[in-house]
């Protein structure tokens, strides 16, 4: 026998009854969006690169080619389907030069999915190498800041790695690298990767005491995707020279 006690004044939903002799609290729409809303700026707060949520949406593209349009109808089904892609692990690999519009798109798909309430981190490993070593050196807190960004790795929706190979990597960079993407890895959950480098420059650039194993674990989570038009970038046209 269920008696409602007092219902949200904002949604009307139920946020305390009784059930028999127990009293229940449970949660109204208000509640959840309010929990999902602060989840959201946790992961948006530890973000290390800015996604530009008003210009980075899939309205505002501009394709250059047959193959970017077929890329971004499935761009837009992976953002619509991920619940799918959360579940059984479907991540993105973008390589091609600069200027194809990968980080555009990367963003897109996040943009696109964490207005559906779906947490995103997105990095680039220059900036998560720097902010990790500038904690190392400080070391003010008892837990780290490698700490704190390889647990919301674990527990984030998707995870975004901006620029892969842009960086130098030193072997305590490596090493940091390896972590983070083998936390992922292990957590199975989605990861998309953008990157300039081609196959044989990405083989050379994670190889991890002659070893490929990050490599082969990036290609067994990712579907790659290679943007091999020319970049929009183009140099301006000028009779300055002239
Ligand atoms: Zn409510």
């Amino acid at each position: 026998m269920r008696t409602n006690i007092e219902n949200c004044k904002v949604c009307g939903e139920p946020i305390f009854y009784k059930e028999g002799i127990y009293d229940v609290y449970p949660d109204c729409s208000c509640m959840i969006k309010e929990r999902i809303r602060l989840k959201i700026s946790k992961y948006k707060k530890l973000s290390i690169i800015d996604r530009d949520f008003g210009s980075n949406v899939f309205g505002k593209a501009q394709t250059v080619c047959s193959k970017e349009n077929d890329f971004i109808e499935k761009f837009k089904k992976y953002s619509e389907r991920f619940k799918k892609a959360l579940e059984s692990n479907i991540g993105i690999l973008m390589s091609g030069l600069p200027g194809t519009g990968k980080t555009f798109y990367a963003n897109c798909i996040a943009n696109e999915i964490q207005s559906k309430g779906y947490t995103v981190l997105s990095f680039n490993l220059s900036g998560y190498l720097r902010k990790i070593q500038e904690d190392y050196s400080n070391k003010r807190d008892f837990v780290s800041e490698e700490e704190k960004l390889l647990q919301a790795v674990k527990e984030v929706d998707l995870l975004v790695i901006d620029d892969l190979g842009s960086e130098k990597l030193s072997d305590w960079g490596m090493e940091k690298v390896y972590n983070l993407i083998d936390e992922r890895y292990k957590a199975n959950k989605p990861i998309i990767i953008t990157t300039n480098l081609d196959k044989d420059g990405l083989e050379e650039h994670l190889m991890l005491n002659g070893s490929d194993k990050l490599l082969d674990r990036i290609r067994a989570i990712t579907t790659p995707f290679i943007f091999d038009w020319d970049s929009r970038r183009k140099r301006k046209e000028t009779d300055i020279w002239d």
